[in-house]
């Protein structure tokens, strides 16, 4: 299948991408990758009368440090993410998980704000910044505001962006030095996205954050209570009264069972 039409327009500021937005009636859609757009074109699972493209507006994209923050461009693509220098160097969390996004092919043009707008449940990104307490910058028609990730992901793809609101950049506190982070994934096939995956912050401020296994990204609040008392009690803890999300290929009990082995090695081999 073919997309239906739509019209196209290529923004060169963040001021003209939320102006045309507001002037489209909720006929637009932005466009940044395409990854995931395009796809949802094509199959006419959306038809929106209108692109935006951001792929223009060179204030969305980079990486850069801010005091003890460091600062994401909505349009920064995940392959480079992947290769930044002070993403390696203080944010080690995000540099071992974007490398499980899709294939090349697809983190050369997705985007980390996409992937953050877009809040798949499966994704990567999303628990990411939920483990790393990002703050989500946003822009609408009445100017910026500042969204925690605690009160970013409201459900399957949905997120706390008011219809027509552009995702500009994310905010990731820098770690506590002495923090240390794992990250595990299980996927049929390498690049798939994750059945249930762990994104994980332990030290200082730790958290204990799934993916695959429910609506949104998830924070375990029992298992990171469990921490201290070490991998298997961390692991018996885990998903405790969370309705786990089954799939085509695994009940909700297996990747519950899958979820908890995961923890529980992941945790072993930071020890
Ligand atoms: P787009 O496709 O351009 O947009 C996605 C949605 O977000 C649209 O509704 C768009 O309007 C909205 N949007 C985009 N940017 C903004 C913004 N700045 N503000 C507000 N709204 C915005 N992702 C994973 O995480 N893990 C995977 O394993 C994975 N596997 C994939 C496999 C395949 C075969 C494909 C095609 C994609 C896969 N993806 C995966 C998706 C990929 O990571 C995309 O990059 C991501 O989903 C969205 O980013 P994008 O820049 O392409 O967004």
């Amino acid at each position: 299948m073919k997309a239906s039409h739509f019209d196209y327009v290529r923004v060169r500021s963040i001021q003209d991408a939320v102006r045309v937005m507001a002037d489209s009636d909720g006929e637009a859609r932005y466009l940044a990758g395409g990854q995931s757009l395009i796809p949802a074109l094509n199959f006419r699972l959306d038809r929106p009368g209108l692109l935006i493209d951001l792929n223009a507006v060179p204030a969305l994209s980079g990486i850069r440090r801010e005091g003890d923050h460091i600062v994401i461009g909505a349009l920064t693509r995940h392959a480079e993410v992947e290769r930044h220098p002070l993403i390696a160097a203080h944010l080690p969390l995000l540099a071992e998980a974007v490398r499980h996004v899709a294939h090349a092919a697809i983190r050369n043009r997705g985007t980390f704000g996409g992937s953050l707008a877009l809040a798949d449940p499966s994704a990567e990104m999303p628990a990411c910044a939920l483990a790393l307490r990002a703050v989500i910058q946003a822009q609408g028609p009445e100017g910026p505001r500042n969204i925690p990730v605690d009160d970013f992901f409201e459900g399957s793809y949905a997120t706390a962006l008011a219809p027509g609101e552009l995702l500009t950049e994310v905010h990731i506190p820098l770690p506590d030095p002495a923090a240390r982070h794992g990250f595990a994934e299980l996927t049929r096939r390498r690049g798939d996205y994750a059945m249930a995956g762990l994104a994980l912050i332990v030290g200082p401020q730790e958290r204990v954050v799934w993916f695959g296994v429910a609506d949104r990204p998830l924070r375990d609040p029992a298992a990171e209570a469990a921490l201290a008392e070490g991998p298997l009690t961390a692991a018996a803890a885990a998903l405790e009264g969370v309705e786990v999300w089954g799939d085509l290929h695994n009940a909700s009990e297996t990747k519950t069972h899958l979820a908890r082995v995961m923890l529980r090695r992941t945790l072993e081999r930071m020890t």
